[in-house]
């Protein structure tokens, strides 16, 4: 299991899959690559991490995947893994696609699930815009799978991981490419790939200014505030949070969609929340016909009323 960390964390779909992976039996291992990351690796034994392989060396800081892949490629033809599991994020895909590329193993990407069949492995994958659903196998080891945001829940099994530590071994072309700047965006609370509960806004908001109703909504329940397209477009939201065929798939355990009619581009993202609420004045709006509860009404109204509500409820 390749984790990934950032700010000192370890990312909780890492925690995720790691469990998953646990869940499965056998000996799992993880890996760990970064720069002054040893002190997150004894967490990974809490959830099913027999051994954490910690590579820590500055030349690992910037999150490029090709140093990752060395550390990985070694690993893995050194320990004859059968699989090699993934988070879904864009590091995690350029690392799992390109260490496919490098051992010449087959990858499959996007999937919700796993299970042993008849002592190998069976994927489950979405497809055609999650019309349907397909199982995928592979035809040689080691497996590679990197799985969707949200596929699973973290569970804490309570083990310890004995720390090994690896000395990278860094190609000369895996070097080649520099992290030239990088920009973190100011966020408070959980990534929509991270969070329990999303909020999500669309053009019905009306304008970039209402989305302080999708943030004050999400900021009580504790989530993420993502986007449609429409709005993406118009520049009222940034990029990162768009939901959709075009941008995150997310399986929060809520989604509460403001104003956003539920075009088939944006289900695709977030159809498989657990729960799924739509705010929408429009009674015939797309989105009703796949929500588990629908208010008809309109969001500058509806919205305040159900975030003062939550803060009461919440004691806050
Ligand atoms: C190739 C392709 C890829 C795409 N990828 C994506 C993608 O990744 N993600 C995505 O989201 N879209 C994507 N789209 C765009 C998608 O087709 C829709 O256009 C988009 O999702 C619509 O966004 P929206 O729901 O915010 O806006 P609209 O469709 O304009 O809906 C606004 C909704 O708000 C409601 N409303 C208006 N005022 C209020 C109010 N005061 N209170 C309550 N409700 C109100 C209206 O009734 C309406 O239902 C893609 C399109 C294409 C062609």
């Amino acid at each position: 299991m390749f984790l990934e960390h950032h700010e000192g964390e370890l990312l909780k779909p890492s925690l995720a899959v790691l469990s998953k992976a646990a869940q499965l039996g056998g000996d799992v291992e993880a890996v760990l690559a970064g720069s002054g990351v040893e002190g997150l690796a004894p967490r990974a034994g809490g959830y099913g991490a027999s051994v954490v392989h910690v590579a820590d060396d500055p030349r690992l800081e910037a999150p490029l995947p090709q140093p990752r892949v060395d550390v990985l490629a070694r690993l893995v033809a050194d320990g004859s893994f059968d699989n090699v599991f993934f988070a879904s994020s864009i590091l995690s895909a350029d690392v799992a696609a390109a260490l496919a590329a490098r051992l010449d193993a087959g990858l499959n990407w996007q999937l919700t699930d796993v299970a042993e069949r008849d002592g190998g492995l069976v994927g489950t994958q979405p497809a055609l815009s999650d019309t349907v659903v397909c199982e995928v196998g592979w035809t040689s080891t080691p497996r590679l799978a990197l799985f969707r945001a949200g596929a699973f829940d973290p569970t804490e099994s309570g083990g310890e991981a004995e720390v090994r530590r690896v000395e990278p071994q860094l190609e000369d072309f895996s070097t080649l490419a520099e992290m030239v700047e990088q920009a973190h965006e100011e966020q408070s609370g959980p990534s929509i790939e991270d969070a329990d509960v999303i909020v999500a806004g669309g053009r019905g908001l009306g304008s970039p200014e209402a989305f302080s109703l999708a943030e004050g909504l999400a900021k009580a329940l504790g989530g993420a505030v993502a986007a449609t397209r429409a709005v993406v477009d118009a520049g009222w939201y940034p990029y990162a949070t768009q939901v959709g065929q075009t941008g995150k798939t997310v399986s929060p355990k809520l989604y509460v969609a403001l104003g956003i009619s539920g075009a088939i581009q944006h289900k695709v993202g977030m159809q498989s929340s657990q729960v799924i609420v739509a705010i929408n004045k429009d009674p015939n709006a797309p989105i009703f016909e796949y929500s588990d509860l629908g208010v008809v009404g309109d969001v500058h109204q509806v919205v305040p009323k159900l975030t003062e509500l939550v803060r009461q409820r919440r004691g806050g």
